[in-house]
């Protein structure tokens, strides 16, 4: 289980439509992969997807050298290399670009681990169940117009989903905004939850105002209304409303969950696995979210996700927005609305090598 040999390939696939998101377009996904190799013929892989290509190889090159670091070290030992990677570039971290470039080789080597030992991810982590709620995230943005967005909602409810979130706008007024779940809300017909997402985009006047309107129009979710920084903005939004307020997909550490947790700042937490540097990291903040009797989600990446929310007891739903699917042999896809983790020990995911080979720009 000693850990020979570890590589790192940019992967970046270009996607057949583009749209627009955090006001700059988007037209391709860009991958981290690591793999790690050990002693004994194991193989695991980890990646981080963006959709954006701004620094992805600097990350990945990043990522080389602490892979380095983890060669020689038993691949059982996920928190010894967790920390040794975190020691090693402690001048870059903690957090930010460090997490991102820690965050591919964290989950390579739960992926070998699991495989080690013959066992799936989610019950590596404690196995509470091997499934989980999943909503409707992909090709919901505030770029498409409003019979495009009616028409997108009304797929996903076809395809089984009980509850969509869309992305809402910076400059659109509140009538707007209300107008766009409405139009949602009908395409996807009776029963199906309608979600948003501010995406931090507005301040907390505006937050107030349309938070109650979008409340009173029917939506169950209101996430990342203002920045994640505004603990006493957030706090005070979720104390008005009664919807919960969700977020921190944006937050980084440990210490930083914590103090937004003591600030009452949130109804659920919304951990990004990448953001917070992996596996490793992702379990001690879901435990610190469990002891404010909090629910916890996923930030995209569902075929990862789907393993650590089954894992724990207060997990809560999946985002389901698959970024990988020409990457791999079988990006499990919801039925009837519910993800249920890959077959097999460690995550379960298999590479498509040809197209991985295809899309890796080194
Ligand atoms: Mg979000």
């Amino acid at each position: 289980m000693i850990i020979e040999n570890v590589s790192v390939d940019v992967v970046e696939v270009p996607l057949d439509s583009g749209y627009v998101a955090g006001g700059q377009a988007v037209s391709s996904n860009c991958h981290v992969l690591a793999r790690i190799r050990t002693s004994d013929g194991i193989e695991g892989f980890g990646y981080i997807v963006k959709q954006r290509p701004q620094l992805i190889h600097a990350v990945a090159q990043a990522t080389r050298e602490l892979g380095a670091e983890l060669v020689g070290m038993n691949v059982m030992d996920v928190e010894l290399a967790w920390q040794t990677m975190a020691a090693k570039a402690k001048w870059v971290g903690p957090s930010g670009f460090l997490h991102w470039a820690m965050a591919p080789l964290d989950i390579a080597m739960w992926d070998a681990a699991g495989k080690a030992v013959g066992q799936p991810l989610y019950r590596m982590l404690g196995g509470f169940r091997d499934h989980i709620t999943a909503y409707g995230s992909d090709r919901l943005w505030y770029s498409l117009s409003l019979d495009e967005l009616g028409q997108s909602a009304q797929d996903h409810a076809a395809n089984g989903f009980t509850a969509l979130k869309l992305r809402l706008g910076r400059d659109f007024t509140v009538a707007e905004q209300v107008e766009r779940a409405t139009i949602a809300a009908q395409g996807a017909g009776p029963g199906v939850e309608i979600m948003v997402d501010g995406t931090e985009s507005w301040d907390l006047p505006y937050a107030r105002m349309v938070g109650r309107a979008l409340q009173d129009a029917g939506v169950t979710w209101l996430e990342d209304p203002v920045h994640h920084d505004d603990l006493n903005g957030l706090a005070s939004l979720t104390a008005a409303l009664d919807i919960p307020v969700t977020g921190a997909e944006n937050l980084y550490t440990l210490a930083e969950f914590r103090n937004t947790m003591e600030a009452k700042a949130l109804d659920i937490a919304i951990l990004d696995l990448a953001r917070v540097g992996g596996v490793t990291p992702w379990r001690k903040i879901a435990s610190l979210v469990e002891a404010y009797k909090m629910p916890v989600c996923g930030h995209v990446m569902p075929e990862v996700h789907v393993h650590l929310l089954a894992a724990v007891a207060h997990g809560h739903k999946v985002e389901y927005m698959p970024r990988s699917t020409e990457i791999l042999q079988n990006m499990p896809e919801p039925v009837n609305g519910v993800l249920t983790v890959a077959d097999g020990p460690g995550h379960g995911l298999i590479l498509n090598e040809a197209a991985v080979k295809r899309f890796t720009v080194n």
